[in-house]
């Protein structure tokens, strides 16, 4: 099972469509790109806009798999071939040792890398590797380190295998590479298992080939022994395709106003307890460096805390949300696992680089993946409502908001609203959510129509929690694009602060009609009259409204003068 890519291999020019001597044999290999063809290849996709690869392995990964072997021949795939699997010839004797296989291999007519060298010990071999930590920087090709392998074929037969790793080869990684950036933030993360992991969140940094934006600090013990801060410099390093690690912090740099960071004793995801255990079997220890050493880690007491908030980002990013094509459960589950993201703003901030530790997450998926995340920035008021999963507030609610919030609903007129804080009274965009929402009172709301008590009261609380606020304004940083609907008619302020009685028959429009305009153009309509009423509309046959009225001195005006009020 897998991909045939045989055409695709074929248009390498270095592997030979034949072979200098009949042989039936099988040989393993790599298949490469060069790092002047890959920005060969990133500027071409650039200029037609297209998303660039991160690096060479994942710019030959694609090139291999192009459906269209055309493609691929442009791409120039280069190979190494450095293994025999299988072989079997009358004429040439199967080869007694490493050495003479390559020999043999080149022999037959196979591109082999010509920078091998065989070591009498252990010495020659460190030596072999540091230079190569040198001249690694000076090819054609990415090396991210060195095999060590058994010359003697005898030897390595003897030596067997440990399930589907030989005992006679290992591989020699050079260092991993060290960028330095800045701690934006430290937040947070649950784990599947419950437990609370604090990930550095970093300016967007460029490390072993892709922009990553965070790094794990693994647990509290950790943090205090690197004495990170938010706002330090840090120093990280990117080891493979795994998430990189916070190593130093350079104190040397700081400027007095970074902050500390301490665990929260309450879970910042749904509020319940945090407990420390000692030398939990729970924790996932993910590098060497934090099994030689760790010491505590913390839980979240709440058993279903993980669930939650993994629900909670799965109805975000839905179709009737923010409709996030390629974010499916499995992939958020392993995002908030990996620490990646921790809340539903988090989402906007993915990097490519973020997603590449994910096992199996392909490179066209990731590209796929951060393009409909940019896509879906611009979002409409009633998806983008529903997708904030607050209690009682579904589709239908979001709609009925969405539609009426700057129409019939007019802020200027709510009455419970403290009034001339925000820049607009109008809701345009998630600027204007952010300050006029949180001022909107349980008795507003209640004035849309379809919006019952406990939707308003959830509506109230959800904006007015600071951890809400401070989700919407991350939202707005990062490039979230509220639509609003406008109204349809142009809003004008011509009944601003009257109010209004209809009573009789209207002769050029229903009394809905009537209602519509009023609020239409700032003003509000009551259905009795008080010594509050401005102006009693009468149509005809007016009834007992047109005494109570005229008892209270009230303004009465006929259905033409209302008409030129408007
Ligand atoms: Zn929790």
């Amino acid at each position: 099972i897998g991909e045939n890519i045989t055409e695709n291999i074929k248009t390498a020019q270095s592997i030979p469509l034949e072979l200098n001597q009949p042989v039936d044999m099988v040989a393993v290999g790599e298949i490469w790109l060069g790092k002047k063809e890959l920005e060969k290849i990133n500027k071409e996709r650039k200029a037609k806009g297209e998303p660039l690869f991160a690096n060479t392995r994942n710019a030959a990964a694609g090139s291999v798999r192009q459906l269209d072997p055309k493609v691929a021949a442009s791409r120039k795939l280069d190979s190494f071939i450095y293994d025999i699997d299988y072989f079997k010839s009358k004429e040439i004797n199967f080869p007694e040792t490493q050495l003479e296989e390559l020999k043999l291999l080149e022999k037959l007519g196979f591109k082999v890398n010509k920078n091998y060298k065989s070591c009498k010990n252990i010495k020659e071999i460190e030596n072999f590797y540091q230079q190569w930590i040198d001249k690694k920087n000076g090819q054609n090709y990415e090396v991210d380190g060195i095999v060590i392998k058994i010359n003697s074929k005898k030897i390595q037969d003897a030596l067997g295998y440990t399930g589907k790793s030989p005992r006679w080869g290992v591989a020699y990684k050079f260092p991993a590479e060290k960028v330095t950036t800045i701690v934006e933030d430290i937040k947070v993360q649950i784990g599947r298992t419950g437990a609370l992991t604090p990930v550095a969140h970093l300016k967007p940094i460029k490390v072993a080939g892709s922009t990553v934006s965070r790094a794990t600090l693994h647990n509290e013990d950790e943090i205090k022994k690197l004495d990170v801060r938010i706002g330090d410099t840090v120093v990280i390093q990117k080891a493979g395709d795994v998430i990189p690690e916070v190593i130093e912090s350079l104190k040397k740099l700081r400027t007095g106003k970074e902050k500390k960071f301490n665990m929260p004793s309450q879970c910042p995801i749904c509020g319940s307890n945090v407990k420390r255990e000692e030398i939990g079997q729970k924790l996932e220890a993910k590098s060497h460096k934090l099994e030689a050493d760790l010491s505590a880690a913390h839980y979240c007491t709440n058993p279903r805390c993980f669930a939650v908030e993994r629900e909670k980002i799965i109805h975000f990013v839905s179709k009737k949300g923010f409709n996030i094509d390629g974010l499916g459960e499995k992939i958020v589950e392993r995002l908030i696992n990996e620490g990646i993201i921790s809340n539903i703003a988090d989402t906007f901030e993915l990097e490519k680089g973020d997603l590449k530790p994910l096992e199996r997450f392909a490179e066209k998926s990731a590209d796929n993946l951060i393009k409909s995340i940019e896509k879906s920035k611009n979002v409409e008021l009633e998806k983008f409502l529903f997708a904030l999963g607050i209690r009682y507030v579904g589709e239908e609610t979001a709609v009925l908001i969405a539609k009426t919030i700057n129409t019939e609903f007019l802020i200027p007129n709510f009455k419970f609203l403290i009034k001339s804080q925000c820049k607009n009274d109008k809701i345009n965009n998630l600027n204007d959510i952010i300050c006029i929402f949180p001022k909107i009172k349980i008795e507003d709301w209640l004035r849309i129509k379809g919006i019952g008590e406990k939707a308003a009261e959830s509506l109230v609380e959800w904006f007015n929690d600071s951890e809400s606020v401070k989700l919407l304004e991350k939202m707005n940083k990062l490039g979230v694009k509220v639509l609003v609907n406008s109204g349809q008619e142009p809003i004008n302020r011509k009944l601003e602060n009257l109010s209004f009685v209809l009573t009789g028959e209207l002769k050029n429009f229903t009394r809905d009609e009537a209602k519509d305009m009023i609020r239409k153009a700032g003003g509000n309509i009551s259905s009795s009259v008080s010594k509050n009423t401005s102006y009693l509309v009468a149509g005809e046959k007016p009834g007992s409204k047109f005494n109570k009225a005229k008892e209270l001195g009230v303004k009465i005006i006929s259905e033409e003068s209302f008409k030129k009020m408007l």
